[in-house]
């Protein structure tokens, strides 16, 4: 390559010319083509990371996309930017022209969006729950983004923070005396989230993993990451396996496994909605969005974390690796710790470092306690609960 014949040229002083490394013009054009453009040009194109102590522990290879290095800090980027560049195409947003985009969102995609709508030049308006973390409310003001703060309600009541923003987007749409249109994101039921992980994410992870993959196992939020990927890499590997982490208070893990998104609760014989009642950000739904059902059933299998699990694997991952993440990865590697044991070594698994422990330092890593000063001190094991999956 380039690189490396210009290191060679670094490591043998006989060859400077005149004190200057000599780079031929064609070589020029396709360096200067690693230069990124904007923080747009940062999107993408992360590591994936083999996870030692996992991997170790179970005799699997297991490999984490590291969507943390996005520059926004999340995967959110990636749909963000999709979304955003889709409504160009469409004609319903043009830079600098007093354009709004409007989302509801308690996690990192109103962080992503506020990011991408200040590098191309329109507004942001993001709706939340008033119980939000701290750090992510600072980090969109800090970003310009206009934050409105709703009550937390269900989403079939027209407060809730992504009813807001649909109507905010609809009010500034019907005054024609405003200045700018709005567009709402809906990062939930637009396709365009994930078809970006369709086109850039599960390429990535099968050029990566030189198309060895056994098994995918992700969280779903709005369902773009799990549908995209799996979508994407099913086509190329038919007998991939895609397993779904889920959090208490998700009514998917029954979905998948039973069909019904519903508590069944057999004694009364009745169905009650589950309740909503853990530390994890960001995944777990209790409907299905456009987003999750992507047109035909990719998820083979599924997982239920507790939130005692996964505070324990967060722990875990620092102490033995130094990994620092938030609370849906840390879901995510416990799913995936568990389907390695049970289906034994020898296999690849793939997961998601969906961002990282900073986001998260006011709720869910204050629930994790102190870290050991021990080095490696707790097993596998020790902090899986495997008599349930
Ligand atoms: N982790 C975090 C921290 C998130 O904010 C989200 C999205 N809400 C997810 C994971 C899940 O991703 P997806 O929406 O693609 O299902």
């Amino acid at each position: 390559s380039i690189l490396s014949r210009l290191l060679g040229v670094r490591d043998d002083d006989s060859k400077f010319e005149g004190g200057k490394i000599q780079m031929t013009s064609e070589e020029a054009e396709v360096v200067k083509k690693e230069i990124r453009v904007g923080v747009e040009g940062l999107i993408g194109n992360t590591p994936l990371m083999k996870i030692k102590s996992l991997s170790d522990a179970t005799g699997c290879e297991i490999l984490a996309k590291v969507e943390m290095m996005n520059p926004g800090g999340s995967a959110k980027d990636r749909i963000a930017l999709a979304i955003v560049e889709r409504a160009e195409a469409e004609g319903h947003l043009r830079p600098n022209s007093g354009d709004v985009v409007y989302e509801g969102t308690s996690g990192s995609t109103g962080i992503s969006l506020a990011m991408i709508c200040r590098a191309k030049g329109y507004r942001a308006h993001i709706c939340l729950p008033d119980d939000t973390s701290t750090e992510k409310v600072d980090l969109l003001e800090k970003l310009g983004a206009e934050v409105e703060k709703v009550p937390p309600a269900s989403i079939v009541d027209k407060r809730q923070y992504v009813n807001r923003a649909r109507s905010r987007a609809m009010e500034r749409n019907n005054d024609e005396s405003i200045e700018g249109r709005g567009l709402f994101a809906d990062q939930f039921e637009n396709e365009a989230n994930w078809k970006a992980h369709y086109d850039h994410t599960g390429p990535e992870i099968y050029r990566q993993t030189g198309g060895h993959v056994d098994v995918v196992v992700a969280g779903a939020g709005t369902g773009g990451t799990i549908s995209g990927v799996s979508r994407y890499l099913k086509r190329r590997l038919p007998d991939m396996k895609v397993v779904l982490a889920d959090p208490p208070g998700s009514g998917l893990y029954n979905k998948v496994k039973y069909g019904v998104m519903f508590d069944i609760m057999e004694r009364e014989g009745t169905r009650r909605r589950h309740q909503v009642d853990t530390l994890v950000e960001g995944i777990g739904i209790n409907r299905i969005t456009r987003n999750f059902d992507v047109g035909r059933p990719l998820v083979d299998d599924a997982i239920r974390v507790t939130d005692e699990e996964s505070l324990a694997m967060a722990k875990f991952l620092v102490e033995h690796d130094g990994l620092f993440v938030g609370s849906s990865t840390a879901v995510n590697c416990v799913a995936a710790a568990k389907f390695a044991l049970k289906i034994g070594p020898g296999h690849t698994i793939v997961t998601i470092i969906c961002d990282s422990g900073t986001r998260h330092l006011s709720k869910f890593w204050k629930a994790v306690g102190p870290i050991s000063g021990e080095l490696a001190a707790s097993s596998l094991e020790d902090i899986l609960d495997l008599s349930s999956t």
